[in-house]
């Protein structure tokens, strides 16, 4: 038998970080969005465990051994559930690599999910939460997917329900950040001293009701300043993003990803179409409202 389950990327809508803790992590508060782009992994029974990755982004960085979170996703549950089967992996990757869209944690959300039924492990969500936290930090919320307000290290969740879609463009940049390396410069420019205690309400009522424009001037990434540094390129990005008509740029989580907001999709089509014109690869994408533990396929 086969399995496959898919995990979409996120962006990250509002992310606020705190100083570096004594545990060597930071505190954060953050407001996830899944979007319509999705990673699958499809798991069989084999003789010796294998990886395989293809996909329409570039998978240069993709290791194909036991350096592959969904491979350390596979071992975690075969140690939970007391399984010794080797299974053969294939990813097909949509979700940019090292782009700040949790590509690496949505390959391993999708594994956990996949194995669980493939297995037959029948593992309630909090369980696989739990196994979820152990792989990374936005592993829970690749799981969970659709929208939800990310506190400590970004796994603790709290569902947000979300009544309309927004609309953004994606601009995935050339080149790479590591997360580590945008955090330490983030630690070296002027980390914040304590994290907000909850999302502001205006900005939640406007998140959950699709209003794009009263969501535009509350958007706000802390890392953005420490992956521009990093990437000075991302700044020029952002100023011809909002130029092409959208309301607000980011960058998605530790970047280099940049999103645009817009109005609706038939505006995310237009931003696009101006990006392009300009020679910036865009593609168009709306907010996910499907819960990846649904989409298993046999
Ligand atoms: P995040 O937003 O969670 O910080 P990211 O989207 O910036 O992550 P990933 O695509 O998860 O970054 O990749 C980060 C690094 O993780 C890659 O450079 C790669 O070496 C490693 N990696 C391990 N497993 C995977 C995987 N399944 N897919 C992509 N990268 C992986």
């Amino acid at each position: 038998m086969e399995v496959t389950a898919s995990s979409p990327g996120k962006i990250n809508l509002g992310l606020w970080v705190g100083a570096l803790e004594s545990s060597g992590y930071h505190p954060l508060l953050t407001a996830f969005q899944a979007v319509d782009l999705w990673d699958f992994v499809t798991a069989r029974s084999d003789d010796q465990m294998s990886l395989e990755v293809k996909g329409s982004v570039d998978c240069g960085l993709v290791p194909h051994d036991e350096r592959n979170v969904a491979w350390q996703a596979a071992r975690a549950l075969a140690k939970h559930c007391g399984k010794e089967e080797a299974v053969a992996l294939q990813i097909s990757k949509n979700i940019p690599v090292a782009g700040g869209m949790a590509g690496g944690s949505a390959d391993a959300a999708a594994t956990l999910l996949a194995l669980d039924a493939l297995w037959e492990c029948g593992l309630d969500d909090s369980t696989l939460q739990q196994l979820a936290s152990t792989l990374g930090s936005d592993v829970p919320f690749s799981l969970h997917g659709q929208a939800a307000i990310g506190r400590d290290r970004g796994d603790a969740l709290t569902a947000v329900a979300i009544e309309k879609p927004l609309h953004f463009v994606l601009c995935p940049s050339e080149g790479a950040l590591s997360t580590g390396a945008v955090y330490a410069e983030y630690d070296r420019l002027s980390p914040r001293a304590s994290v907000p205690t909850a999302i502001d309400p205006a900005f939640l009522a406007a998140w959950q009701a699709g209003d794009a424009e009263a969501l535009a001037p509350l958007i706000h990434n802390d890392l953005q300043p420490a992956a521009i540094s990093l990437m000075p390129e991302l700044e020029t990005l952002a100023t011809q993003i909002e130029k092409a008509g959208a309301l607000r740029a980011a960058v998605s989580g530790s970047g280099p990803t940049m999103w645009g907001l817009a109005l609706n999709a038939e505006h995310a089509g237009e931003i696009a179409q101006a990006l392009r014109a300009d020679g910036i690869t865009t593609w168009v994408t709306q907010s996910s409202l499907e819960n990846p533990r649904l989409r298993l396929s046999r």
